[in-house]
């Protein structure tokens, strides 16, 4: 995708602070961490986001997380690590090269959770039933 900033990163067209790579997986740097040590990991093939990518590279993907996730926790000696991904503008999606946010957190560090709803009666039972049938 020649306009897409990830993967001119991966043809290092753009500078990055690479953290890992291998032969389809990329992990560097968010230029604008949330805490320092927020890591991207992308893969190096462009698929826009979670719909797109293809299960063998969400796979190679996943397996860069795995790694890299005990990395950042281990060496900034975070108390925890959280792994999110955007997906589609509207889920807070910027870029649109898939890529899986690690973030580092700390005890006390005071970032909020996400709020948390109940259930109607009967709701819980027909949402699942939603998504079982659309698989
Ligand atoms: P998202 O909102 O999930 O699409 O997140 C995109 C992320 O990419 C943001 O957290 C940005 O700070 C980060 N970002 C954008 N451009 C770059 C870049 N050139 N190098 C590293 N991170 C970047
Ligand atoms: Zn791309």
């Amino acid at each position: 995708m020649p306009d897409c900033i990830f993967c001119k990163i991966v043809k290092g067209e753009i500078p990055s602070f690479k953290v890992y790579e291998d032969a389809d997986t990329l992990a560097f740097l968010d230029i604008n961490p949330i805490h320092p040590g927020h890591t991207l990991v992308i893969p190096k093939e462009h698929a826009e986001n979670i719909f797109e990518i293809s299960s063998e590279n969400w796979a190679k993907v996943q397996e860069t997380v795995r790694k890299v996730a005990g990395a950042v926790e281990k060496s900034l000696g975070a108390d925890g690590v959280n792994m999110l991904m955007n997906n589609r503008e509207h889920a807070g999606q910027i870029v649109d090269h898939a890529h899986v946010h690690l973030i580092p957190r700390f005890k006390g560090d005071g970032l909020n959770k996400w709020p948390h709803k109940e259930y109607k009666k009967g709701e819980a039972t027909a949402i699942a039933e939603k998504i079982t049938a659309a698989l």
